[in-house]
């Protein structure tokens, strides 16, 4: 959680939405990232997507192509802001084990980056 938290810090000092997440397994960070919206001009570029596309990219660097979608599977998404519907059907989608964050969708700015919730996918 920590390390979703540095990512939006990091999106923050950048001028972007302060949400950052992680995706891990077996203590493992697979992919990490943080909201670009503003910076990318992309729509899609929130943190648990970047996550994601962060952790294809590794694995796709590994050489497994086809293991990609599989080497996803089972893992803890941890994100400091609820994930949008968008983000839900990924972490579906890529069938996450687990869910966890911070409460509210701007925690860095409202309430502090403290974690406070954690759910099955
Ligand atoms: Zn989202």
């Amino acid at each position: 959680m920590a390390l979703a938290i540095k990512e939006a810090c990091e999106g923050l000092e950048e001028g972007g939405e302060p949400v950052g997440s992680v995706v891990a397994r077996d203590g493992l960070v697979l992919g990490r990232g943080r909201n670009r919206l503003r910076q990318n001009g992309d729509p899609t570029a929130h943190a648990e997507m970047e996550a994601y596309r962060d952790a294809a990219c590794r694995l796709s660097q590994s050489g497994d192509v086809e293991g990609i979608e599989p080497g996803l599977h089972g893992a803890t998404v941890f994100t400091t802001a609820m994930p949008c519907e968008m983000c839900s059907g990924a972490i579906l989608r890529f069938r996450a084990d687990r869910v966890g964050g911070c409460r509210g969708q701007r925690p860095i700015r409202r309430q502090g980056p403290r974690p406070c919730w954690s759910v099955r996918a």
